[in-house]
């Protein structure tokens, strides 16, 4: 049977990448954990049926989720073929490669040769002749950036994708490689960057001497920024100890050096300022990520559909007084 889309008006809040024509859901959900083998179908399900009709409407997924890798967009090709048909066009999925994927020096990088193979490979998974972004997951250091920029092209040009963009890529090499692809008529329509109170690093300027937001800015890119909870340290699970379900007990990328005393001590200072807005930790964090105009639209995780309803209840949030923002500074930058 098929599945209801969200209704018109349901109350999400778009906002445009940058200077395109493209929008995007001010929240939208990432696969990279919870979509693997180790989470039932039944239960990805859910989640993602849950998202789309409370109106998140765009799907974040790259090559390599799972584990094992490849398996979060099988898993998503499924619901396109049942769920989801028909709805393929109210949709925005991304794709991405990058890191590892397969053996031997074409399994990662930046080269023609695996991105093309790779976009490839993850159209087979979803069962979908394009995907709406492309990103080139990582900057690679031994590939020039013209052959990665030029692979992204040739995806556009190609079909496969209808825009590009890049991911984690500093400052400095995001500002080569808006020069590369304005030398090649390509819009960079977005970069996915990492960002939360426990990691501000898009606001510092590197070595080119600006920061990833005045880049972004500047040239009229858009920013999706990941992992605002810091993969779930900023909300309540951590300050008494591991659950057993969290994240922390499960994964290897939350690692317990980032839960030591200073961070928990941090994490608690951060909790009093949402309490004193009435609000939980996590709805906060969420709601900060977004302040910022350059940001298009924040990229949570989540394990359960109240995690999501929790992230989307961020979406109301009241607007940080001065002082709230300054609290956060005093515990969030050294
Ligand atoms: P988050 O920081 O949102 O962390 C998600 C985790 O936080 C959940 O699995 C859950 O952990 C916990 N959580 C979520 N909502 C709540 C809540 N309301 N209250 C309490 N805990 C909550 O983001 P992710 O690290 O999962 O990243 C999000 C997406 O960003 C990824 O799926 C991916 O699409 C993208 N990403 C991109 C990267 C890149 O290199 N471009 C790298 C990493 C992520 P628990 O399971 O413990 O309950």
């Amino acid at each position: 049977m098929s599945h209801k889309a969200p209704e018109p008006g349901s109350g999400m809040p778009f906002a445009r990448a940058g200077r395109s024509g493209l929008v995007l859901p001010r929240l939208s959900l990432g696969l990279w954990q919870n979509f693997g083998e180790p989470t039932p179908f039944s239960a990805q399900r859910e989640l993602v049926l849950h998202a789309h009709e409370r109106g998140v409407v765009h799907f974040d997924l790259a090559n390599n989720y799972g584990p094992p890798p490849g398996s979060a967009e099988a898993a998503f090709g499924r619901l396109l073929a049942s769920d989801l048909r028909g709805h393929r066009d109210e949709l925005l999925i991304s794709t991405k490669a990058g890191y590892r994927m397969g053996p031997g020096p074409y399994g990662e990088g930046g080269s023609r040769k695996y991105l093309l193979s790779s976009l490839d490979a993850s159209l087979r998974r979803l069962g979908t002749d394009h995907v709406d972004v492309f990103y080139s997951h990582r900057f690679d250091p031994t590939t020039p950036l013209e052959e990665t920029i030029g692979a992204l092209a040739t995806a556009v040009s190609s079909g496969r994708a209808t825009y590009a963009a890049v991911s984690s890529y500093s400052a400095r090499r995001t500002t080569e490689a808006l020069a590369v692809a304005d030398d090649l008529g390509l819009p960079l329509v977005l970069h996915q960057p990492s960002y939360s109170m426990l990691n501000r690093w898009i606001e510092v300027p590197d070595a080119s001497g600006r920061s990833l937001l005045d880049v972004a800015g500047d040239s009229g890119t858009g920013l999706i920024v990941f992992s605002p909870l810091a993969q779930g340290m900023l909300s309540d699970r951590y300050l008494d100890g591991v659950p057993s379900d969290s994240r922390a007990a499960r994964s290897a990328s939350l690692r317990p050096e980032h839960l030591a005393p200073e961070n928990l001590a941090r994490i608690r200072a951060l909790r009093d300022v949402a309490a004193g807005r009435g609000e939980p930790l996590a709805r906060t964090a969420v709601a900060w990520t977004l302040r910022d105009p350059r940001v298009t639209s924040v990229l949570v995780g989540a394990r359960t559909t109240a995690q999501v309803d929790d992230n989307l209840s961020a979406l109301d949030a009241p607007p940080f007084t001065t002082d709230e923002l300054t609290a956060i500074d005093a515990v969030t930058t050294e």
